[in-house]
């Protein structure tokens, strides 16, 4: 039973607490009272130190498109384990994975690698300023780019910090982000096409880049507007900005990503997660006349350094490779269909239950929401909250006992070793999750 303070995990965290603040080193995944330790992971299943067996739909936040230890995956990374780790010298696998991810992405070029998104992301910045020669970049409310400086902004700012809804505040919410940093990025009210417009415009001598994840993770995938989507697209163009589109998590909505999905033509796109089959990654490609600022070949130096000790590591590239193989379109169609059984069933059992919530999400990804008011932005998003009390998140951390991992307190990302039955299995976890929710809230 979760929680149980004799569990091996219990003890790991008390361990943990000596020697990392806060017993942790990913603030993301902190559950109450102490997190679930994993030790080993097999197809969509991932077993815990104390020996549970979970269905697994955490999937390290998205990266695990493939469930746990893919035979292809791990047949490659074998060979390529047995035969060289890492060096200073660039290896094959690095060609053959910009090569797949090229061929994939129309918009994308050329690539380059690096170890995560937020590495991805921040050099995407430094490539729009360089190609530029403006500062300033640009995001959404509550879109997530991972922790760089320039875009760890107005994440989740709270209603006494973000101002106007026309002009939104660039909120620092963590200390430690540089003053200048909020001076340096713009925040645009999420699918307001006139307001966003206005500001691209009003800044448009010093903004280098407009930086957007089409299907806002943080969002309850909130996916952005057509109308939206095109007035960035036009204004940017408009102004000499650069569209960066994040694709680090969203990649796995099709074969080009979320940009194939959404029909939007960026000049950058950032990747990361399940580009690397499960090893750590990140990347930024797209147009070659941009990427032309990493070139050091004509001038001997390049004009944007680009350099980490471990980018393109031929495992993460070999993994990569092998991950994105298996992503033809039948799988895409098979992770779609999962996906869409999960919303489907969802919805049947809130009706059954009679309880107030909404499921919203694209293909792999799904969120159950504990409230049925619409939303169209980061602020109706955080409304749609008010009236939460608080059952649906203790439902969540119920269909644990249940053997199901969510992400808590509101999404579930699928696994390709998944079928029906498993769907089924995660449904039945969800139902006895809500009754338990529902009986302790009555009792209370
Ligand atoms: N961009 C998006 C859209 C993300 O979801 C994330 C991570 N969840 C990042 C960037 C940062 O990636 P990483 O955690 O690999 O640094």
């Amino acid at each position: 039973m979760f929680p149980d303070t004799k569990s091996r995990s219990a003890a790991l965290f008390e361990r943990a607490q000596t020697v990392l603040p806060g017993g942790n080193t990913r603030h993301s995944i902190a559950i109450a009272p102490y997190p679930i330790y994993a030790q080993r992971g097999d197809g969509c299943e991932v077993v815990d130190a104390d020996g549970n067996v979970f269905i697994d739909c955490i999937n390290n936040m998205s990266a695990n498109i493939h469930g746990h230890r893919h035979p292809h995956i791990m047949e490659r990374v074998n060979k390529q384990v047995s035969q060289l780790i890492s060096a200073g010298m660039p290896t094959e696998s690095e060609v053959e994975l910009a090569e797949a991810l090229c061929a994939r992405v129309p918009s994308v070029e050329t690539i380059r690698f690096c170890n995560s998104g937020t590495e991805a992301l921040m050099f995407a910045a430094r490539a729009a300023r360089a190609f530029t020669g403006s500062s300033m970049i640009a995001k959404i409310e509550g879109g997530y780019h991972g922790s760089y400086d320039g875009l760890d902004l107005s994440n989740k700012p709270s209603p006494d910090q973000w101002g106007p809804d026309n002009r939104p505040a660039t909120v620092r919410e963590s200390e430690g982000v540089p003053l200048s940093s909020a001076k340096d990025t713009l925040i645009l009210p999420v699918n307001n096409v006139e307001a966003a417009r206005s500001l691209i415009r009003e800044h448009a001598d010093q903004l280098a880049a407009v930086f957007l994840d089409p299907l806002v993770s943080k969002l309850g995938f909130l996916p952005l507007s057509e109308a939206f989507l095109t007035m960035v697209r036009e204004e940017t163009r408009a102004v000499g900005a650069l569209l960066v589109v994040d694709e680090v998590f969203s990649f796995r909505l099709g074969r080009a990503g979320a940009q194939g999905v959404f029909q939007v033509e960026p000049d950058l796109s950032t990747f990361g997660k399940i580009i690397g089959g499960g090893f750590p990654i990140g990347a930024l490609g797209g147009r070659r006349e941009i990427m032309e600022v990493f070139n050091h070949l004509r001038t001997g130096s390049p004009r944007v350094e680009h350099s980490g000790t471990f980018f393109a590591n031929p495992v993460s590239m070999s993994a990569g490779v092998a991950a994105l193989e298996l992503l033809d379109d039948a799988m895409f169609e098979h992770l779609e269909r999962l996906g869409e059984s999960l919303r489907s069933g969802l919805r049947d059992i809130l009706k059954e239950l009679d309880i107030q919530g909404m499921v919203t999400g694209r293909a792999s990804l799904v969120a159950l929401l504990p409230h049925t008011r619409p939303f169209h932005d980061y602020r109706t998003f955080i409304h749609g909250f008010r009236e939460d009390n608080g059952m649906m998140a203790a439902a969540f951390r119920a269909m644990i006992n249940s053997g199901v991992l969510p992400v808590y307190p509101r999404g579930f990302i699928l696994s390709s070793p998944m079928n029906a039955q498993t769907i089924e299995k995660i449904l039945d976890a969800v139902r006895i999750g809500l009754k338990t929710a529902r009986e302790a809230s009555c009792a209370a």
